[in-house]
Formats: C-alpha cells, sequence, structure tokens
C-alpha cells in the first residue's frame, strides 16, 4: 500500500454544515475509515476534501420512537448496533449481521452508514496502483475494459455489505439529507446494480439515518459464508424474514449480498401460502438462482460461490421455520 495521499479534512458538528462541504466538487464523506482509508491507499481515489462525518452532533444516536420504530444514526459503530439491547431484543436479525462484519476491532470504528455506502469489490480492483497499471487498469477506474466480463459496458464489481440484507427483510427506510433537503428511501432503492455506481445517492447527499419497523410476528436471521470467519467479506450472504401462519407461510422475505452489484430482494410471492417442504424449498433456491449473478470477482470460485449462496438460503429458511 502506498501512504495516503494529500487531502483536507473537514470536521463539521452538524449535518447541514457537512451537506455544505459536501456540495463542494471533490469531497467525499468519511465515517470510521475502514473501507475508504485502504482503497484511497491503494489509489482508489483522489479526493481533495475528506469530510469526516463522525463529529456531527447525534450522528450516532439509536432511539425507539412512540410508534415502536427503531432509528438508528448512520454514524453508529457496528459494535454499538450489535450490542444495543433495544435491537437484540426486537431486532436480532440487525445486531446479527452488524457483529458479522469484518474483525472486532473494525467493528468499534466502522458505523452503519459507511458499511452500507461501502464499495463494491473485485479481484481486478481492490490491488495495488501498481499491479492495476500492469493490468491496464478496469472499467470501474481509470481503465476502459471490465476484466471480468470482456466486452462489457458495464462494471461487474460485486457488493459485500453485510448489513444492507438484514435491513432490507426487516423493511428498513434510509433517511438521506442533501442539498435539495431531506428524503425518505427505501433501503433497498439506495443500490443500483451497477458496479461502478452502485449508490442511488447523488453528489453531496447523506446517509442520515435508517428507520426500521416494528418486526412484531416476524422472525429472521442472517447469515455469511466468508473464507476467513474470524474477520472477512461475505462470499455469499443471505438474510431471511419469515411470517408463519400454523404450516404456512404467511410472508417472507428474502435478501442477499456478495454475488451482484448490489443487495438485491429475492422475489417470494410465490411462496407464501405454502408449507415448507422440499418443494417449496426447490422454488426459493430457484427464485435466488435467478436474481444472483455471480462472476469470477472474487478469488474463491464462482461455481463454489454460486452452490454457497444456494444452500445458505435454503438452511436460513430451514432454521426459521424449525426454530432451530
Ligand atoms: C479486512 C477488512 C474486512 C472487512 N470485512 C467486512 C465484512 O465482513 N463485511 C462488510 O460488510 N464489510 C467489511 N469490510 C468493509 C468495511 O470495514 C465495513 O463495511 C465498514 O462498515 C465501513 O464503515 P466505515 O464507517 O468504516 O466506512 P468508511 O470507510 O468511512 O466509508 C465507506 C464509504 O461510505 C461513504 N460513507 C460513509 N458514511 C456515509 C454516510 N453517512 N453517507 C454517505 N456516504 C457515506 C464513504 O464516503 C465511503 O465511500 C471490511 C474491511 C476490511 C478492511
Amino acid at each position: 500500500m502506498n501512504i495516503l495521499p494529500d487531502f483536507r479534512t473537514l470536521r463539521p458538528a452538524s449535518l447541514s454544515d457537512a451537506v455544505a462541504a459536501l456540495a463542494v466538487p471533490g469531497a467525499e464523506p468519511l465515517a470510521g475509515g475502514t473501507d475508504l482509508l485502504p482503497n484511497l491507499r491503494r489509489g482508489l481515489g483522489k479526493p481533495e476534501t475528506l469530510v469526516d462525518l463522525t463529529g456531527i452532533t447525534g450522528f450516532a444516536a439509536i432511539s425507539v420512537g412512540a410508534d415502536g420504530t427503531l432509528r438508528i444514526g448512520a454514524g453508529a459503530t457496528l459494535e454499538a448496533v450489535a450490542e444495543d439491547a433495544r435491537v437484540l431484543a426486537s431486532w436480532p436479525v440487525l445486531a446479527q449481521a452488524a457483529s458479522l462484519v469484518a474483525g472486532p476491532s473494525h467493528r468499534a470504528a466502522a458505523t452503519l452508514g459507511g458499511n452500507l455506502c461501502q464499495d463494491t469489490r473485485c479481484v481486478f480492483y481492490n490491488q495495488s496502483e501498481w499491479w492495476r497499471s500492469g493490468n491496464g487498469f478496469c472499467l470501474k477506474y481509470e481503465g476502459d475494459k471490465c476484466h471480468v466480463v470482456v466486452k462489457s459496458d458495464r462494471c461487474y464489481a460485486t457488493y459485500h455489505g453485510d448489513v444492507a440484507p438484514a435491513l432490507m427483510v426487516l423493511n428498513a427506510s434510509a433517511e438521506v439529507v442533501g442539498p435539495k433537503g431531506v428524503r425518505l428511501v427505501p433501503v433497498a432503492d439506495l443500490f443500483v446494480e451497477s458496479g461502478a455506481a452502485h449508490l442511488s445517492l447523488d453528489h453531496g447527499e447523506v446517509l442520515a439515518a435508517l428507520l426500521v419497523p416494528p418486526a412484531t410476528g416476524w422472525t429472521a436471521a442472517y447469515s455469511k459464508v466468508r473464507v476467513r470467519d474470524a474477520i472477512d467479506f461475505p462470499l455469499a450472504g443471505v438474510a431471511v424474514a419469515l411470517k408463519r401462519d400454523g404450516n404456512a407461510i404467511a410472508g417472507l422475505r428474502v435478501a442477499m449480498t456478495g454475488t451482484n452489484s448490489a443487495p438485491l430482494m429475492v422475489p417470494t410471492d410465490a411462496l407464501w401460502g405454502r408449507p415448507w417442504n422440499d418443494e417449496t424449498a426447490e422454488a426459493l433456491v430457484q427464485a435466488v438462482r435467478k436474481v444472483s449473478n455471480v462472476l469470477k470477482t472474487t478469488v474463491a470460485g464462482v461455481k463454489y460461490r454460486r452452490r454457497v449462496l444456494l444452500a445458505v438460503a435454503r438452511r436460513q429458511m430451514d432454521y426459521l421455520w424449525n426454530g432451530k
């Protein structure tokens, strides 16, 4: 890795000051820095100004409103989310996903907002400048060719964030603040399936908070497969939320990560009302397969990742249905 390039750092104390600072061309948000700073040390990006969001008053607050909605400031650390008693009691899948990100020292600094907005990854991108230059760079950054899907006009770098799928199956929304004001976006709509531009945020917009509705009647869980269990991105990760009515699926939401350029919901409407048996399991596996697009973007093999994804989806549902 290189030493960090030169940039200016600002540390505003309010969201409106942060939005004003980010409106300037060449400015980018900085939160825990666990994703952004290693990337900058690899020569991936040349921001003129980093706007450190961690000094914003109330940016890390976690609260539950009178209507039971959980509000988590985007600056809350993953450690805080994973250990919060209210999150553990009522939205355990969120605590679980946060606790599975990277290693303990990362989670102490890494924020929820940074986790959602983290960059996409690829074996042809997360390399030193020297390595990438030897390859003629790539479509995601400084080059004009995708080495994963040659002749493609879009980048296929993969999104590997763990927390997004958990928020998606909880029907969570993101509060986005920018020069034009505040807007509320379903978490799934924060993402676009394009490796080089995978966020729907406009320049200058900041993710301010996440709003999670009460999940009464639902059970949910997240699981991931990674090369090193103590500290690693998901090769594939699946979150499932289930509502059961006797022997029938009364509600089912499935979201996946680690396989496509965005975390994606899997359509499951056709499974509602059915019992959970081998036939329904096969229908779920086929639905997951249809949405997934596993390509050679990690060192782990494509076939392995695809098999892992399908197996994790089924196993997760088995676990929720049987309660163990
Ligand atoms: C060894 C290693 C292992 C890792 N393993 C995992 C893993 O298992 N799972 C996983 O999900 N991630 C993993 N990561 C990636 C990263 O550590 C986490 O995603 C972390 O949560 C990023 O949060 P941060 O606050 O450090 O973000 P930063 O690095 O500060 O920011 C990340 C990106 O988000 C933008 N950003 C930050 N906050 C906001 C905001 N509020 N609004 C708009 N944009 C914002 C920044 O501009 C930047 O582009 C790993 C990283 C490393 C180095």
